[in-house]
């Protein structure tokens, strides 16, 4: 898949994906985990994305997919070891994405201590609203999170109960990664996390950011 990034005048394949875990204390403590001392990682395939307007796949593997709505970032300039200070100069722009989770096999996953690559990475789990320009965005950590299911609010949050910005995260993850333009960062979900099911729409906002809106299908 292809995005369009502010400022650059052409689309660009989606690099990397890159997710942050536990990064808001109340979801933390809804999934009954300690709060981290440093951002937590893990990565998605780009074939996980999905635009807006479209479905989530429901995979047969498991019975228990969740939403996580998540404020993203998107990449729009190569960086290596950035500074906190240069950080936000490599973003272009930000949208509202959603982290879908198998539940039950994360669950699995954890207690076999294996990695998440699977609960985490299927195809359409990471679905993407359209990107605004940062330069539109006020105040990064002062937006408003929402979640609806079916027009009920599920999840609801500020990102100033984020535990790490999106300063510090993009200085830390480019300290292990080169960060490249079409790299997307999903910098973790509030509390409320819970099930979707077949025929479900999701609409996911956060202030001054387009809204982001799925439904939910089983694959077949
Ligand atoms: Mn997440």
């Amino acid at each position: 898949m292809k995005i369009s990034i502010p400022s650059r005048a052409r689309p660009v394949p989606v690099g990397k994906v890159l997710c942050i875990g536990r990064n808001y204390a109340d979801h933390a403590a809804e999934m009954d985990r300690d709060v981290p001392d440093k951002p937590m990682v893990f990565l998605k395939p780009p074939s996980a994305l999905l635009r807006s307007g479209a479905s989530v796949q429901l995979p047969p593997q498991s019975q228990d997919v969740h939403h996580e709505v998540e404020l993203v970032a998107v990449v729009g300039q190569e960086g290596k070891r950035i500074p906190r200070s240069a950080a936000l100069d490599h973003v272009a722009g930000y949208a509202v994405g959603l982290d879908m989770t198998a539940r039950d096999l994360q669950a699995e996953a954890k207690e076999r201590r294996h990695p998440w690559s699977v609960a985490k990475g299927f195809d359409t789990f990471a679905p993407l609203g359209p990107i605004r320009p940062a330069e539109a965005v006020d105040d990064v950590q002062d937006l408003t999170l929402r979640l609806t299911v079916n027009g009920d609010t599920r999840q609801e949050a500020s990102t100033r109960h984020q535990i790490f910005s999106v300063r510090e995260l993009v200085h830390y993850c480019s300290q292990i990664f080169t960060l490249s333009p079409g790299d997307l960062l999903y910098t973790g979900t509030p509390s409320g996390v819970g099930p979707v099911h077949d025929g479900d729409h999701l609409t996911a906002s956060a202030t001054g950011v387009d809204p982001l809106s799925v439904s939910v299908e089983r694959a077949g």
